[in-house]
């Protein structure tokens, strides 16, 4: 591990405005003169992207994705220079740097890109020059020299991966709250900060809702083994630290459950009357794959008389290419009914410690049960319980959940 190098990486609200770019600056110049190689990754200002993409869809409904991502990745490039100019005016040494010149390249699949490899020599050459290097977020570039963006939020993954790259101590996600919480504050006032989670916690927190990183910024990490602190930009506070907690002190016992997350964002396709033979479902849900559909919850029911019904959940955006998938099937699985359910969400309690104490999801269940809170669809996976009850009641349920695990009244 190269014990001197930091990478922070700041979210498009740490850079929305110059002023900000300039506190930014003063937290930099701070760390290198503490005898650290610091790299700051940043996102687009502000709104930045969302206004780009507003701009072309003023010009077209279906932009090539490619000059799509030839358009979104100059957010990045803005704030990469203003942040460079604010350094160097406070009288540090900095360089910015887009993804090209870096040297992240990327698969070709533009507006959803991964990242392949990252080069470190121009950064290791600008750190022996004494400079602050600064990495445009969410960009890189293909075999051909196109430059992708890596989806939205992605700028996370750069600095991950950019730590990665350079055997970093550690990559900062410098955003607008004070880490990750146990539930979405919005919600509960009195959720709590955590303050170690592992990887795979904070995967499933990140995949059942949790807004706080980039899922793949966390995959990456946990694969390269990059320590990830997650902390506030407007303040001094400890954040959330996600790591390797295999090895941590023995005395730390593991959280039955850490979080508790929720979704809106799903609906439910029910598919009954359908014929209870092998390979069906498989015919359903490879043409969903085809459409580039991904599936999260599936419930199937027990066949009667030769005769089964299949409910799963898909993402909200994805709803319109699900229904005509569909109704395509429809005569050649000859199914009888297809019912859309929109009205309903996910919660879910995510702990590493769950694995090794029984009767998590039985406090689950009766928690919600004793409330009148039906629950429609289960799943569960060593480390995750995620119930799928009516949207209405969702906030209620998060509420109840949190207070059953005694997630307000933890001492972290
Ligand atoms: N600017 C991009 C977005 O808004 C990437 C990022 O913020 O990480 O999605
Ligand atoms: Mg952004």
């Amino acid at each position: 591990m190269n014990k001197n190098i930091i990478v922070m990486k700041f979210g498009g609200t740490s850079v929305g405005t110059i002023e900000k770019i300039k506190n930014v600056a003063d937290r930099a110049i701070k760390s290198k003169s503490e005898g650290n190689n610091v790299v700051i990754t940043v996102s687009a200002m502000g709104d930045t992207t969302d206004e780009l993409i507003e701009l072309a869809s003023k010009i077209s409904k279906n932009p090539p994705r490619r000059e799509m991502d030839m358009l979104l990745s100059t957010g990045e490039q803005v704030s990469a220079a203003l942040l460079a100019i604010a350094i160097t005016e406070k009288g540090g040494r900095a360089v910015s740097l887009n993804g090209y010149q870096v040297g992240i390249s990327t698969d070709d699949v533009f507006s959803d890109a991964k990242i392949l490899t990252v080069k470190k020599d121009r950064i290791v050459s600008e750190f022996e020059k004494g400079n602050i290097v600064i990495v445009a977020g969410f960009q890189g570039i293909t075999d051909a020299n196109d430059i992708t963006t890596l989806g939205r939020g992605g700028s996370d993954t750069t600095a991950v991966a950019v730590a990665a790259a350079l055997n970093a101590k550690y990559c900062e996600i410098f955003t607008d709250v004070d880490g990750v919480f146990t539930t979405d504050p919005n919600v509960v006032s009195d959720a709590m900060k955590i303050k170690i989670l592992s990887y795979d916690e904070m995967l499933e927190l990140a995949s059942s809702g949790a807004k706080v990183l980039h899922l793949r910024a966390v995959e990456f990490a946990k694969n390269h083994g990059v320590v990830i602190h997650v902390r506030s930009s407007f303040n001094n506070n400890e954040g959330t630290w996600i790591m390797d907690t295999e090895n941590l002190n023995e005395k730390m016992e593991k959280a039955v459950v850490a979080g508790v997350s929720y979704d809106t964002n799903q609906v439910k396709i029910s598919v009954f009357g359908i014929p209870d033979k092998p390979g069906i479902a498989a015919k359903l849900f490879e043409e969903l794959a085809k459409a580039h559909i991904n599936i999260d919850m599936i419930v199937q029911n027990v066949g009667e008389k030769g005769i089964a019904a299949i409910s799963f959940t898909i993402k909200n955006e994805d709803l319109n290419t699900g229904r005509k998938v569909m109704e395509e099937l429809k005569h050649k699985l000859e199914i009888k009914n297809i019912e859309i359910d929109t009205e309903i969400a996910k919660v879910s309690i995510v702990g590493a410690g769950m694995k090794s104490h029984p009767g998590v999801a039985a406090a689950m269940f009766s928690a919600l049960g004793d409330k009148g809170i039906n629950i429609e669809m289960i799943s569960t996976s060593p480390i995750i319980i995620s119930c799928v009850i009516r949207k209405e009641r969702v906030k209620e349920a998060v509420k109840l959940l949190h207070n059953a695990f005694g997630l307000d009244k933890q001492k972290l």
